[in-house]
């Protein structure tokens, strides 16, 4: 992975936001402040007006880069969070020369332990972290399991992400602003977990397509 792949993908996920943007915009306005969209687009847009200075870092460089530009950028709940899972990416040794999914899913997994550190909150609480958890889970199994393409792990990853949006429909939430809601947040997709499961989904649909995962 170089760092203009890491701005390539974050394209990709801008192009695929817009698309997306007035279902999820929605979903705060169910149960949060109504605001998640325009903090995404805001830390999307700070990181591509710095593209041409994260083009010329070493990818760990460009990954705590891109934290640092989030925190300063993005307000609310989801700017540290995000923040924290670009800078635990960068944590990982090897994360300048990645040439193989195991270094990936180790900088997956630490990017969301950090931001596990940073919320505290876990699988359950109705946050991102339902998408993010279990999806890191099952990415450090699968880069372990003999025989399986990389394109059927990252079809599997797909799926994984889907259903830890979808697992957060019909609990109420425990941390974050739609917990002063109680049962009412009951019913509603987690903004947040629907921003992560698009973008995972957008990353592998990425790298399928780029013919990179055979
Ligand atoms: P804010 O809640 O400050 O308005 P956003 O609307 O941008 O910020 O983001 C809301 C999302 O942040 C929620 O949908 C949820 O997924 C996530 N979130 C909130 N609190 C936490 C937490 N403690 N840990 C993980 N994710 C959280
Ligand atoms: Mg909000």
């Amino acid at each position: 992975m170089s760092s203009e792949m890491i701005i390539q993908i974050i394209k990709e996920v801008q192009k695929a936001y817009e698309a997306n943007a007035s279902e999820i915009e929605k979903l705060d306005q169910a149960i949060g402040d109504g605001d998640h969209v325009i903090n995404m687009r805001r830390g999307m847009k700070a990181i591509l007006e710095i593209e041409e200075e994260l083009g010329s870092l070493k990818p760990a460089d460009a990954l705590n880069k891109i934290g640092m530009t989030l925190l300063a950028s993005i307000g609310g709940a989801a700017g540290p969070l995000f923040a924290s899972m670009f800078m635990g990416m960068a944590k990982v040794p090897g994360s300048d020369d990645i040439h193989n999914s195991k270094t990936i899913a180790k900088m997956f997994s630490s990017g969301v332990e950090l931001v596990k550190q940073r919320g505290k909150a876990d699988v359950g609480d109705k946050t991102m972290m339902d998408v993010l958890i279990p999806v890191s889970n099952l990415f450090s199994e699968l880069v372990e399991t003999d025989n399986l393409s990389k394109n059927e792990m990252l079809g599997q990853l797909m799926a994984e992400a889907e259903r830890g949006m979808l697992s957060t429909k019909d609990i109420a939430a425990t941390k974050g602003r739609a917990s002063y809601l109680g049962e009412r947040a009951k019913g509603h997709i987690d903004p947040g977990a629907k921003s992560c499961q698009l973008i995972i989904f957008t990353i592998c649909n990425y790298l399928i397509n780029r013919g990179e995962s055979k």
